[in-house]
C-alpha cells in the first residue's frame, strides 16, 4: 500500500492542517450571497497555504525528473578508494538520480536542445555523497567567474525577455574554450530521446583516497544501458507539440511498467605522476572541465550498476525539493583543484540554502540513511530528529558524545610553490584539438547535420559574431570551419585570409 493509501485509510476525514475535521466544503458566509466572515480559518488557511506553494525555481536545471534506485558493486576499485560505497563487490547502495534540462525554466518542453543534468545522490553508509553532473564530459567555461555570465546568455534578454541566438554567440565566439561543449550540444546528442538513454559524467576530475592514504584524480563515467538514443529537430519539434513532458512521461511510465533504466559506472584514473606526464606532453590541464582525459591514456575502469527502480510519490516532496551539491563528498572521494568544482561546492550549497531553506538535508529525499550527529541547531523547518535534547555544543563531557575519529582525516594535500593570482583562463590554452576530435569522429552525414544546425542558429547573430566564431571551428577543424561558412553563405577563401593570422598563432 502507498503511503498515499495508508494515509488516507487512516484518515477517512476531510481536516485542516492541524488535523481536525472539516464538516463543510463550502465558505462561511453572512447570508447565501456573502460576504465572507474572518473566522473561516480553514478557508483563510487554505489560501495562506496556496500563496506559498511555490519554493523559488532553480536559476539552473529548473525542469527535472528523479527516481529511486539501487547502485551495486560488481568490481573492485578498494586499491583507488576507501569510499564504503565501494567497499565489497555486490554491495547495494540506494540512491536518488534527478535528470533536468539547463537553460529552460520549470514550465519548459523537455525536448529541448540543451546539454541534460545528471544528479545522483548516493545514501552511503558514510553519509550521501551527490554526483552532480551532465550528459556531457565537459563544459562550457572553465573559470567560475563566466558561470553565470554564461548562464544569462543561455535566459531571456532583459528587454524583450526573449531567449537570444545573438547573446550566447556573443560569449561562445569570446570564450573559444566553450567550443567543445558546443560541437557537442549541436551534435546528435544535443537532444536526447528521452531521460533513459542518455550517458551521465562527473565531468569534473574529483580524487580518490585508499586506506593507505594514497591520493588518486579520477573521473566518473555512468555509460547508460539503454543505448543512446537522439532526436532530430523536427521530430522533436513535432513531439513538443504533442507533450511538453516526455520526458518525464517516458521516466515514470517505464518505471510503472517495471521497465527499470539502469547505466554502468565506470571510472577513469590519473596518478600525480600520470598528470604531470600528460600535462607536460599535450599541454592540458588534467583539471580543465572543457577537456576530457582521451580513453587510450586513461582507460575505464567498471565498477558498477545504477539501477532505477521506484518512481517518487510526491514530485514536489521528493524532486522539487532534493538538493544535490558537489560539496557532498563522503571518506574516499574527494575534490581536485579544478576551478569550476570548487566554485560549484559553495555554490550548489548555497542555493540549497536560499531555495529549500537552512534545515534542507532534514527533508525526507535529502536526509542521509546513516546516523547523523552534529552541532548546527535550529533555524525554520528544523525537526530535532537526529539530535532531539543532545548539547548543543562540542566539545562537552557528556558520556557516549560522538568523536571525530582520526580514520576519516584527509591526507595533507601538497600544493608546491602555488602562487596566488587571477590567471587568465584563456591565455595559452588549446581549445580547438579536442573539439576536433570530435567532429573527426562523426560521420559525415552527422558532420553535415551538426554543421547545419550551428549555422541555422548562428546566422541569427551579427555578422561580427558569425565572423568571430567561424574562425573558432576553422581552428578546430578546416572542414568544419569550410562546412559551416558555406552554409552561412560567406566566402571561405576571403573569410581565411582574413582570419589567417590569428588561425596560424593559434595552430602554432
Ligand atoms: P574514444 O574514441 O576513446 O572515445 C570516444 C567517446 O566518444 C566514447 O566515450 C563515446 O561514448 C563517445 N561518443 C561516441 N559517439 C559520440 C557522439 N556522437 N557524440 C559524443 N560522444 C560520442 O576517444 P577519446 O577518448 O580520445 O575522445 C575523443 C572525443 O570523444 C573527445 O574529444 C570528446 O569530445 C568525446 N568524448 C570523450 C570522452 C572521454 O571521456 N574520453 C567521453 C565522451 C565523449 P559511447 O561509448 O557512449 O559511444
Amino acid at each position: 500500500m502507498s503511503n498515499t493509501q495508508d494515509n488516507q485509510t487512516k484518515c477517512p476525514f476531510l481536516t485542516t492542517a492541524e488535523g481536525a475535521p472539516i464538516g463543510r466544503q463550502q465558505a462561511l458566509t453572512a447570508g447565501p450571497r456573502g460576504p465572507l466572515l474572518m473566522q473561516d480559518t480553514a478557508l483563510l488557511e487554505q489560501m495562506q497555504h496556496f500563496n506559498r506553494e511555490r519554493i523559488p525555481e532553480r536559476v539552473v536545471h529548473a525542469k527535472g525528473s528523479g527516481a529511486y534506485g539501487t547502485f551495486t558493486v560488481t568490481h573492485d576499485i578498494t586499491k583507488f578508494t576507501k569510499a564504503s560505497i565501494f567497499s565489497k563487490v555486490g554491495k547495494k547502495t540506494e540512491c536518488f538520480l534527478r535528470f533536468s534540462t539547463v537553460a529552460g525554466e520549470r514550465g519548459a518542453a523537455d525536448a529541448e536542445r540543451d546539454v541534460r543534468g545528471f544528479a545522483v545522490k548516493f545514501y552511503t553508509d558514510e553519509g550521501n555523497w551527490d554526483m552532480v553532473g551532465n550528459n556531457t564530459p565537459v563544459f562550457f567555461v572553465r573559470d567560475p567567474y563566466k558561470f553565470q555570465n554564461f548562464i544569462h546568455t543561455q535566459k531571456r534578454d532583459p528587454k524583450t525577455n526573449l531567449r537570444g541566438h545573438d547573446m550566447q554567440w556573443d560569449f561562445w565566439s569570446q570564450c573559444p574554450e566553450s567550443l567543445h561543449q558546443v560541437t557537442i550540444l549541436f551534435s546528435d546528442r544535443g537532444l536526447p530521446a528521452s531521460y533513459r538513454h542518455i550517458n551521465g559524467y562527473g565531468s569534473h576530475t574529483y580524487s580518490f583516497i585508499n586506506a593507505q592514504g594514497e591520493r588518486v584524480w579520477c573521473k566518473f563515467h555512468f555509460k547508460c544501458n539503454q543505448g543512446i538514443k537522439n532526436w532530430m529537430d523536427d521530430h522533436a519539434a513535432k513531439v513538443i507539440g504533442d507533450d511538453r513532458e516526455s520526458h518525464q512521461r517516458d521516466l515514470f511510465n517505464a518505471i510503472e511498467k517495471g521497465e527499470f533504466p539502469s547505466w554502468t559506472l565506470k571510472v577513469q584514473i590519473m596518478t600525480q605522476a600520470q598528470a604531470d606526464a600528460w600535462s607536460a606532453k599535450t599541454g592540458w590541464n588534467p583539471f580543465d572541465l572543457t577537456k576530457v582525459w582521451p580513453h587510450a591514456d586513461f582507460p575505464l575502469h567498471e565498477v558498477g550498476k545504477l539501477e532505477l527502480n521506484r518512481n517518487p510519490e510526491n514530485y514536489h516532496a521528493e524532486v522539487e525539493q532534493a538538493a544535490f551539491k558537489p560539496s557532498a563528498l563522503v571518506p574516499g572521494i574527494g575534490p581536485s583543484p579544478d576551478k569550476m568544482l570548487q566554485a560549484r561546492l559553495m555554490s550548489y550549497a548555497d542555493t540549497h540554502l536560499h531555495r529549500v531553506g537552512v534545515n534542507h538535508h532534514q527533508i525526507p529525499v535529502n536526509k542521509p540513511r546513516c546516523p547523523v550527529m552534529h552541532y548546527m541547531r535550529d533555524g525554520q523547518g528544523a525537526t530535532a530528529e537526529t539530535y532531539g535534547g543532545a548539547p548543543n555544543y562540542w566539545p562537552n563531557t557528556r558520556a557516549g558524545t560522538p568523536m571525530p575519529n582520526e580514520k576519516f582525516a584527509d591526507p595533507a594535500w601538497d600544493l608546491g610553490q602555488a602562487v596566488v593570482d587571477r590567471f587568465d583562463s584563456t591565455e595559452n590554452h588549446d581549445d580547438f584539438t579536442q573539439a576536433g576530435n570530435l567532429y573527426r569522429m562523426f560521420d559525415d552525414a552527422h558532420r553535415d547535420r551538426l554543421c547545419s544546425r550551428i549555422a541555422g542558429n548562428l546566422a541569427q547573430a551579427r555578422k561580427e559574431i558569425q565572423m568571430r566564431q567561424l574562425c573558432h571551428f576553422f581552428r578546430a577543424d578546416e572542414d568544419y570551419g569550410r562546412r559551416i561558412a558555406a552554409k552561412l553563405g560567406i566566402n571561405v577563401d576571403a573569410a581565411m585570409q582574413e582570419f589567417k593570422p590569428v588561425h596560424d598563432s593559434v595552430r602554432a
